[in-house]
């Protein structure tokens, strides 16, 4: 075993904290923090041009579809430099659902769909939680009745983040109600544009904008289905194995918590240094620890995927503890620095530019985000540890 990049690693890396200190000015980490979580500006648009021209969207793809067929590890590295300098990050189109539609999309589908993906003209939401059909995904009811060479499509969407500012829809359907309910389902691109579509903002403590979707008689194209015909619950989890892995990565978390301890240390309250205190250096000792072993669960399942291994408990270990931790940060973090803690951006006094009070905030979303910890936890236990089937599901 080895704790350490490789020489061409740490070129990978080095080339990567170059272009980043050159391209991430205030300017564009101010537009950053006065957006919405999940959308970008003008300034963070002209940024992931750069990174387009760099050819670095597409890290792990095969060479044919633009990308540089490069190791997990390396895109790895690649996310957790974005995430360290607080980067505009690469969205989930690009780093879950394109790589669902590359592994099963149809040659045509392939060609003509993934250059727009990557040129950023097709953005995508990801149409799977409604209702009734949470943790149950399986239960979902919006339904897709073929009908000549189209679907027709019926039904409605929550907590539909990117709905409001993608072009289409990577919807999971019921083309067969009458087989074993995840034997049923498809996956449609559906544009968000077309009539029938009607898109509901939902608004969250954490500054993020989710949606109601709701589909009424919406016609598009068979040629939109998604790989096989009632095969989408396998390409649906495809999809959010990938998305729990990029949920691991938490190096901006660990870049907050390095500017916290700057902070304790020069800030004094009641005459008294913040850093001297017994119980905030223990508890700031404490994330340090985990942050680490965090990191390390995530590079040790990346180098797994390079060995061509499919290391299931290790990514799903990473999106638990990396979610949970993101809320400890935010917690413990803002109790550490006493009443400034809680203070909010734009406050004259607020430390960090109020990024610690806005993971505050965030942070509980990761814990639902790919999957709820609770579920995962149980399927490490099913899977991974190889437990039988719990009582409840
Ligand atoms: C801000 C936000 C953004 C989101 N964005 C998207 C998106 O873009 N696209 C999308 O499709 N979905 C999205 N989701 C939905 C998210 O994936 C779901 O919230 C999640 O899957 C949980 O489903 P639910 O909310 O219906 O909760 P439920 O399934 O009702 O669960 C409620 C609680 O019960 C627990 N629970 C349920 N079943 C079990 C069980 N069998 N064993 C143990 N515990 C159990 C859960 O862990 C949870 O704590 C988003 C959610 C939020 C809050």
């Amino acid at each position: 075993m080895r704790f350490e990049f490789t020489e061409d690693q740490i070129v990978w890396r080095d080339e990567i904290r170059d272009f980043l200190r050159q391209n991430i000015t205030p300017e564009l980490q101010e537009e950053k923090r006065n957006s919405d979580p999940i959308s970008n500006g003008p300034l963070a648009k002209a940024f992931l041009k750069k990174v387009e021209e760099k050819g670095w969207i597409g890290i792990g793809w095969p060479k044919e579809y633009g990308g540089m067929g490069e190791t997990m590890i390396k895109q790895f590295i690649f996310m957790e430099e974005f995430r360290s300098a607080k980067a505009p990050t690469i969205g989930m189109t690009l780093t879950s659902l394109a790589p669902t539609i590359m592994r099963v999309g149809s040659e045509k589908m392939k060609k003509e769909w993934i250059p727009k993906i990557v040129s950023g003209e097709i953005d995508l939401a990801l149409g799977y939680s409604e209702p009734e059909a949470g943790s149950d995904l399986a239960n979902l009811k919006t339904e897709a009745v073929i009908d000549g060479d189209e679907f027709v499509i019926n039904g409605q969407k929550t907590w539909n983040s990117e709905g409001h500012i993608a072009t289409h829809e990577f919807l999971a359907c019921r083309t067969d109600p009458d087989v074993a309910k995840h034997k049923g389902i498809s996956i449609i691109l559906v544009p968000i544009n077309h009539p029938g579509v009607k898109v509901l903002p939902i608004h969250t403590w954490g500054d993020l904008r989710t949606n109601e979707v709701f589909f009424d008689n919406v016609r598009v194209p068979c040629d939109n289905l998604v790989g096989n015909l009632n095969e989408g619950w396998k390409y649906a989890m495809m999809a959010l194995n990938l998305e729990r892995f990029d949920i691991g990565s938490i190096a901006d978390v660990r870049s907050l918590l390095t500017e916290t301890i700057d902070f304790l240390k020069e800030t004094t309250i009641d005459g008294k240094i913040l850093s001297k205190n017994i119980m905030v250096r223990q508890r700031v000792a404490e994330l340090y620890a985990e942050l680490e072993l965090c990191k390390w669960l995530c590079y040790a399942a990346a180098s797994m995927i390079d060995e061509n291994k499919f290391p299931i408990k290790e990514m799903l270990m990473g999106k638990i503890m990396g979610s949970e931790l993101k809320a400890k940060v935010g917690d413990i973090g803002t109790q550490v620095m006493d009443l400034y803690g809680q203070l909010r951006q734009h406050s004259k006094w607020v430390p960090l530019n109020g990024d610690l009070e806005r993971l505050y905030r965030m942070a509980p979303f990761y814990r639902f985000g790919g999957g709820t910890n609770e579920i995962l936890r149980d399927i490490v236990a099913q899977k991974g540890l190889k437990l039988p089937r719990s009582g409840v599901r």
